[in-house]
C-alpha cells in the first residue's frame, strides 16, 4: 500500500479524525491487484484538512476535495459524503433527468457508501483498527466476482449515466460479472450518455480503451448498446456495412491496441481516432464528392472537418489529437502517388509511421487496390538501402503510365469549384 497514503490516514486518525482508504485502492488490494490510485475519506471538512497538511491543495467545484500532494503522488482525500436534501438551496441540485450537479453535503460512512456506485467500490479500510467496513455486501462481491450497483440501478443510470461505462470498465478489467439486475436497464438507458459533457467522455474513453481491454470493452459495449451513443458515425457504419471491411478493421484496432499497452508501448489517440473514423470518413468524402463535384482531395479534406467535428460533439478531442489524425488521414491519399523515389522524402514526414500502420489496417481489412500499394511500401520501408533505390526506380517507371492517364481524366470543372482547405485552417475541435 502506499506509504504517502498511509501518512495521510495516521495523520488525520492522531488529530482525531476518523479516516478510511476507499474505492479502487481497497478493491485491488484485496483482489491482489496494484491500485492505480488511493483514496482517502474523513470526516475532517476540507478547511480542516488543509490545516493539517502543508502540502495540500483543495480542488473541484462539483465535490470539494483535498489533494495531499507528495512530488508526483497525490492522494486524493475527501469528506466523507451525506445524503440529498431536496431543497432550492445550493448545497445539491439534480436536472431534469435526476442527473446530480451538484453534491457538496458531507455525512456519515454509510451515507458515503450509498452514494457510490457498485458494491465493490464501497469498501473502507479503517485505520484505527485496521478493519474494511463493507456496505452493501461488498466483501461477498468481491468474491463471488459480481459488479453490483447499490441501490435501484435505473435511479444511480439516471442520476449518472457515466455509470453503465464503468460496470462494462470494472466487469472486463477485474474479470467479473455484471449482476443480472445491474446490467438489466443498460441498453434502455444508454442513449442518457449522449447528455454527458464531451469532455467527461475523452476521459472515459481514454480508460476504457488505453488500459489494455480495447477489445473486451469494445464488445461488451457494442452488446449492451454503449457504443453507440458515443461513436455514432462508427456505430453506424459498422450497421450498415455490416458483411464490409470496417468490423474486421475495429477487431484489429482493438487488439493490437491491447497488445501494444500489454507491451508497454506508447498508444496515441491520434491513431486510435484516425484508424476507427477511417470507414465514416471515406464514406463522407464520397458523398461530398457526388453530391458536390469536388475532385476526391477536395471531398477528403472537407469530410475531415465534417467529421472530426462531429465526432468532438460526443467526445471532445484534444485538438493535439485531432490535429496528427488528420494528418494521418491526408497522408493515405498520398501513399498512391509517392511510390517511387518521392518515397524517399514521403518516409520522412513525422506522420509517416502512423499513416503506414493505418495503411497496414486497411489493407488487411479490404484487400484489393489498397493491399496492392500496402505491399509496395511494406517492401519499401523494410527493405535496405540498395533495395529501396531499386523497388523506387521500378514504381516510377509504372507510375509515369499511371500518372498520365490520370490527368487525361481529370475534369477541369472540379478544380475550379474546389475550396481551399488545409487542415491547419481548421475550426476549433475542442
Ligand atoms: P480505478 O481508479 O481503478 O479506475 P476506482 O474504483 O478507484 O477504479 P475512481 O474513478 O478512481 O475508480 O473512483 C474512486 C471511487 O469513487 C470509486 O471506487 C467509487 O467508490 C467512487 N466513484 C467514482 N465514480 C463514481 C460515480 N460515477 N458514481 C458513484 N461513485 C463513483
Ligand atoms: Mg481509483
Amino acid at each position: 500500500m502506499s506509504e504517502n497514503a498511509i501518512k495521510v490516514l495516521y495523520r488525520l486518525h492522531k488529530s482525531g479524525f476518523k479516516a478510511y482508504l476507499v474505492g479502487g485502492g481497497v478493491r485491488d488490494i484485496l483482489l491482489g491487484l496494484q491500485p492505480k490510485d488511493f483514496d482517502v475519506v474523513t470526516n475532517a471538512t476540507p478547511e480542516e484538512i488543509k490545516k493539517l497538511f502543508r502540502n495540500c491543495r483543495l480542488v473541484g467545484r462539483r465535490f470539494r476535495l483535498a489533494h495531499i500532494v507528495f512530488g508526483r503522488d497525490v492522494i486524493e482525500v475527501a469528506t466523507l459524503r451525506g445524503h440529498h436534501v431536496v431543497t432550492e438551496d445550493k448545497t445539491s441540485k439534480t436536472n431534469a433527468e435526476g442527473r446530480l450537479l451538484r453534491d457538496n453535503v458531507y455525512g456519515t460512512i454509510d451515507e458515503d457508501a450509498e452514494r457510490r456506485d457498485f458494491t465493490i467500490n464501497a469498501l473502507y479500510y479503517d485505520i484505527s483498527d485496521f478493519s474494511i467496513h463493507s456496505y452493501g455486501g461488498g466483501l461477498n462481491d468481491l468474491k463471488s466476482r459480481t459488479i453490483r450497483m447499490i441501490g435501484d440501478p435505473n435511479t444511480r443510470y439516471r442520476e449518472d449515466p457515466v455509470r453503465m461505462l464503468r460496470a462494462v470498465r470494472f466487469a472486463t478489467k477485474l474479470n467479473m460479472t455484471i449482476d443480472s439486475a445491474t446490467a438489466e436497464p443498460i441498453s434502455e438507458l444508454a442513449p442518457l450518455l449522449k447528455d454527458i459533457p464531451a469532455a467527461r467522455m475523452y476521459e472515459e474513453v481514454l480508460k476504457l480503451f488505453f488500459n489494455g481491454q480495447a477489445e473486451n470493452n469494445f464488445n461488451m459495449m457494442r452488446e449492451l448498446g454503449l457504443f453507440e451513443p458515443l461513436f455514432p458515425l462508427v456505430d453506424s457504419h459498422l450497421v450498415e456495412d455490416v458483411e464490409g471491411p470496417i468490423g474486421k478493421m475495429m477487431q484489429t484496432i482493438m487488439e493490437n491496441t491491447d497488445a501494444r499497452v500489454n507491451a508497454e508501448k506508447t498508444v496515441t489517440p491520434a491513431f486510435f481516432y484516425a484508424a476507427i473514423l477511417w470507414y465514416p470518413l471515406s464514406q463522407r468524402a464520397d458523398d461530398i464528392a457526388l453530391e458536390s463535384g469536388l475532385s476526391v482531395y477536395d471531398a477528403y479534406y472537407a469530410a475531415m472537418g465534417d467529421v472530426m467535428e462531429q465526432q468532438c460533439r460526443t467526445i471532445s478531442i484534444p485538438r493535439r489529437f485531432s490535429t496528427p489524425a488528420k494528418d494521418i488521414w491526408q497522408l493515405q491519399l498520398r501513399f498512391d502517388r509517392n511510390q517511387g523515389t518521392r518515397a524517399f522524402k514521403f518516409i520522412e514526414h513525422p506522420k509517416f509511421r502512423a499513416a503506414y500502420d493505418l495503411l497496414l489496417l486497411r489493407a488487411s481489412a479490404e484487400g484489393g487496390a489498397v493491399a496492392k500499394s500496402a505491399a509496395w511500401w511494406k517492401s519499401f520501408v523494410e527493405g535496405g538501402e540498395e533495395q529501396r533505390s531499386v523497388i523506387a526506380r521500378s514504381a516510377n517507371k509504372g507510375s509515369r503510365n499511371r500518372n498520365s492517364n490520370q490527368r487525361r481524366r481529370r475534369k477541369p470543372s472540379a478544380k475550379k469549384n474546389a475550396k481551399p482547405a488545409a487542415p491547419s485552417s481548421d475550426k476549433p475541435d475542442e
